[in-house]
């Protein structure tokens, strides 16, 4: 039976595990399913079997590994630190070869993964077809869980967000040079592109002025999480190249803020990239984090109605994504800033709502109960607008409501934040007001 590869970081992993168990409570597919192989630990069981050619990668092992949302929710809970979500990216691409594929799924993967998420004007013109089906109503067509989430989403903007951002927009009162690059995504920079918009202008009240590099593309957390490494690094080193020259690179989707950070590690073998792809992901922020750390600073709007007691802050309910909990361990930062203008309430717990890439579409049972256990927890927190930092809890979130038949929105951070500013009359801080000295000191060291 054949072997797969691994490289020598999973195989790290895999050592790091004693096989404890302690992850199997966090997982969301151990606590549905309640099996073995459907937990952390058993899936650790399987790369290892399936590394030592005792398991045939054509069986059903992968079938386990596939059952994985991806979530990191294990890597909280271990205490040996074990970096499973490197295991399951490496198991992902060795196995891609030898998987039972038929010839459509593997040209599909290839449209998707090659021809269409690294292209931008590709996906400006799949928005375009998209925005022609749903007015002849073909979206009717579709399984129920794809017409759910479609409904879900807002209509198609006739343009990209891209086009909508100039090359680089200062921020409206002069502050402390702080030149930061906006990721505008994939799939976001063509659908859902307003939050793109209001992450730029709030940028620019805590002083950033906000870079739209033309060469950007695709992060390509959805080809590395597929197991398409090579398009993966390929995508990785056209966005080194793009975004060189700026202080931070400002991510406001947690999958791909996560990868992003993991540039370094994606391109290390290679001898070209390595140093470069590094320096790139130790400059790389979600939204909340640098926002956070600029208010920490002074910096950010002033709040003439906070500051002076906002007596009516509406309640909101706030969901870690999972790649901004597990993935980037950013939990306070965008609790802070919600707090600033509304009531933060917490969710029961921080599993996954069952979005997690393509997950929602390709294992709809799975994805609809943990959307559906999600679901709940908002409706305990008697919150009638819920806040999330990725595009892809949002979709999926909005589908749940929808289908539970709650009154409740569900809105990206950026876009609640610069609602908020607005509703309070939210004024850009003059030159000089607030520190920044610290970010903006170590913004000019950059690599
Ligand atoms: S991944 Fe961590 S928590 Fe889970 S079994 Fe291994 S060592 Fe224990
Ligand atoms: S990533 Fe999430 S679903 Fe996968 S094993 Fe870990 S906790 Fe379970």
């Amino acid at each position: 039976m054949a072997a797969i590869q691994l490289g020598q970081a999973a195989l790290r992993e895999l050592d790091t595990c004693v096989h404890c168990g302690l992850c199997l409570p966090a997982c969301p597919t151990y606590r549905e399913l309640g099996q073995e192989p459907d937990s952390p630990r058993g899936r650790i069981y399987l790369a290892r079997a399936l590394f030592e050619g005792r398991l045939d990668p054509r069986g059903p092992a992968l079938e386990h590994l596939d059952l994985c949302l991806g979530c990191l929710a294990c890597e909280t809970a271990c205490p040996s630190g074990v970096h499973y979500g490197v295991i399951l990216e490496d198991v992902r691409a060795a196995t891609e070869a030898v998987r039972p594929r038929s010839v459509l799924v593997r040209w599909l993967r290839h449209l998707l993964l090659r021809w269409l998420l690294p292209s931008p004007g590709r996906l400006a013109l799949a928005a375009r077809l998209l925005r022609i089906g749903r007015a002849l109503r073909l979206d009717a067509l579709a399984p129920r869980h794809l017409r759910e989430l479609g409904r879900a989403a807002p209509p198609v903007p006739p343009r990209p967000s891209r086009a909508l951002l100039p090359a680089e927009l200062p921020p409206p009162a002069p502050a402390a040079p702080l030149r930061v690059g906006l990721l505008a995504g994939c799939v976001q920079d063509v659908l859902l592109g307003e939050t793109n918009l209001s992450t730029a202008r709030v940028l620019g009240l805590y002083g950033c002025t906000v870079v739209n590099p033309p060469g950007q593309v695709c992060c390509g957390a959805l080809a590395a999480h597929a197991g398409d490494r090579e398009t993966a690094r390929e995508l990785a080193r056209r966005n080194i190249e793009a975004f060189e020259g700026v202080d931070y690179v400002v991510v406001n989707a947690a999958g791909c803020g996560a990868h992003m950070k993991k540039y370094g590690h994606l391109l290390a073998d290679d001898p070209e990239w390595a140093v470069r792809a590094e320096a790139f992901s130790r400059r790389v922020r979600d939204f909340s984090e640098l926002l956070a750390a600029l208010a920490a600073e002074g910096r950010g709007p002033e709040l003439p109605g906070v500051a002076a007691g906002d007596g009516a802050r509406p309640a909101v309910a706030y969901q870690d994504a999972c790649h901004l909990a597990h993935g980037q361990g950013i939990r306070t930062q965008p609790r802070a800033l919600l707090g600033q203008v509304c009531e933060v309430r917490n969710l029961a717990d921080e599993a996954c709502c069952g979005s997690a890439g393509f997950y929602n579409l390709v294992q709809p049972e799975m994805a609809t109960a943990a959307r559906d256990r999600k679901v709940e927890q908002i409706r305990a927190t008697g919150a009638r607008t819920v806040v999330t930092g990725n595009a892809g809890c949002l979709l999926q979130l909005r589908a749940g409501v929808r289908a539970a038949g709650l009154d409740v929105e569900v809105v990206h951070i950026a876009d609640y934040l610069a609602r908020r500013y607005d509703e309070l009359g939210a004024a850009a801080r003059p030159a000089g007001a607030g520190g920044g000295a610290q970010v903006a000191g170590a913004a000019a060291r950059r690599e």
